[in-house]
């Protein structure tokens, strides 16, 4: 059994209502016209064009790509190569607001949904057309998520509602203020899967909002649903973890296990219920946005394409320079050195922690001190595959079990001489070409970013 990392402490630090404000409009947003792997929409507007809120932006040409809408009315004012948080630079497009203050406004249900009638095809390509992704890191694009998943007689449709790291409570947020909303969104995705049951999994230290959602299920007498909950330390809420709570597998089994279940993020039910219920394309999401720099953590739905220096001043900006920004959690999110970069799909949390905490320090040699075989949730040998990964041996990379990997993150947090494993984990993975899917679309150059002890 792994050992796993307790995150309440932190947790409790940005938690200071379960309020999800809704700021201003930002004064611009950038639209990456790919948010990871997926293949790029073709933009379809031009320079200096006007553009609605909600309005098409961007279509998707190639199979497996999604649609991109603008987030508010506004003008087009430059499309090209622009700042991408995982990808460098990436094509998109501009939009400007400023005289533009018009918002979305709903243009009520979308799709007819038939009750109970499973495998609803036409949901797909209108998941595509309202740019549906699963908003978690690695932001696959729904319509292909389901699509895989409806290969195989689905047994369970697993809405992750957990906030698996440090400091991130978006997930819980949206639970406890659109539970109802949630479920009309997680039911049409069942439908769309033709999974015979749903399952919601959320934390201990969500509790409550794992009760409203258990009221909801008994009120509306959903008798193939149900509630789950992991405990509230790291890695728990990962997918892989979920799932190998609920299905009764260990992490290695849980893969395999995927053919009967297919998990989705809590955020991505929502959009599916805004999508569906009211027209409403995928134009922002619910971000935690918090750690000691800022003035007032909160959560705060945020327009896509936000830059990360207005999204920081919804909360009241930086108090003071922060050691590390980070997008997601400080076990696996991807730090940022620039505020220019846009708040994608996947963005559960901007983060902008202390000096104090994200000190790096100097890489020493591996002493053999064991702790992150101790700490793998999938049961590696961690600093063997580093080897491997350093010396370039590839094959033996994957022979030692790299695709089961999960990128948690434990094992660099862990290290006392800070080898940045998950790093070289993904470059091996990299290496090892498409035999091995990545769970999160960058994840490179993910470091340790708390010193040891610190959230554990
Ligand atoms: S935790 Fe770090 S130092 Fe310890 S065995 Fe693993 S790689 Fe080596
Ligand atoms: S990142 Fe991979 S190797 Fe490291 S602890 Fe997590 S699952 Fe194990």
């Amino acid at each position: 059994m792994f050992r796993a990392l307790k995150i309440d402490d932190k947790k409790a630090q940005s938690l200071v209502s379960w309020a999800i404000k809704r700021p201003r409009a930002p004064q611009s947003v950038i639209m990456p016209l790919r948010y990871g792997s997926e293949p790029a929409a073709e933009a379809c507007v031009e320079t200096g064009q006007h553009v609605r809120a909600g309005e098409k932006i961007a279509d998707a040409l190639a199979p497996g790509a999604v649609n991109r809408h603008a987030p508010f009315a506004g003008k087009v004012t430059r499309m090209g190569y622009l700042p991408h948080p995982v990808l460098g630079e990436t094509p998109g497009i501009e939009i400007h607001g400023g005289d533009f203050p018009e918002s979305f406004t709903s243009a009520g249900p979308a799709v007819e949904v038939m009750a109970g009638n499973g495998r609803d095809r036409s949901l797909l390509p209108f998941f595509r057309d309202m740019g549906l992704v699963d908003l978690d890191a690695a932001m696959q694009p729904l319509h292909t998520k389901i699509a895989e998943a409806r290969g195989s007689a689905l047994d369970v449709l697993m809405i992750n509602g957990c906030d698996p790291e440090p400091y991130i409570t978006s997930n819980h947020a949206l639970a406890m203020s659109h539970a109802l909303e949630i479920l009309k969104g997680a039911e049409i995705l069942r439908q769309a899967a033709g999974a015979r049951h749903l399952v919601l999994a959320f934390q201990k230290n969500q509790m409550e909002a794992a009760e409203i959602v258990r009221s909801k299920i008994f009120f509306l007498r959903w008798e193939h649903a149900e509630v789950v909950i992991q405990p509230s330390a790291y890695p728990y809420g990962l997918n892989d973890l979920v799932l190998w709570h609920v299905l009764g597998t260990n992490a290695r089994g849980a893969a395999a296990a995927k053919h009967r279940a297919l998990v989705l993020n809590l955020a991505t039910a929502f959009a599916v219920y805004e999508a569906v219920e009211q027209g409403k394309p995928l134009i922002e999401r619910a971000v935690t946005i918090g750690g000691e720099c800022v003035v007032e953590a909160k959560n705060v739905c945020v327009p896509l394409g936000t830059r990360l220096e207005e999204a920081f001043r919804f909360c009241g900006g930086l108090l003071r320079d922060p050691g590390r920004v980070l997008i997601n959690g400080p076990m696996a999110g991807q730090a940022q050195t620039s505020l220019e970069v846009p708040v994608l799909p996947g963005t559960a949390a901007l983060l902008a922690l202390a000096k104090e905490i994200t000190v790096i320090r100097e890489t020493l040699p591996c002493d053999r001190c064991g702790l992150c075989v101790e700490i793998c949730p999938s049961d590696l040998a961690p600093a063997g595959l580093v080897l491997a990964a350093e010396r370039g041996e590839w094959q033996d990379a994957r022979a030692a079990g790299i695709e089961h990997c999960i990128e948690c993150g434990g094992c660099a947090f862990i290290c006392p001489s800070r080898l940045p494993m998950a790093h070289f984990i993904h470059q091996a993975k990299a290496a090892l070409g498409p035999v091995i899917r990545s769970p999160r679309s960058g994840g490179s150059g993910v470091r340790p970013l708390l010193a040891p002890g610190v959230g554990a």
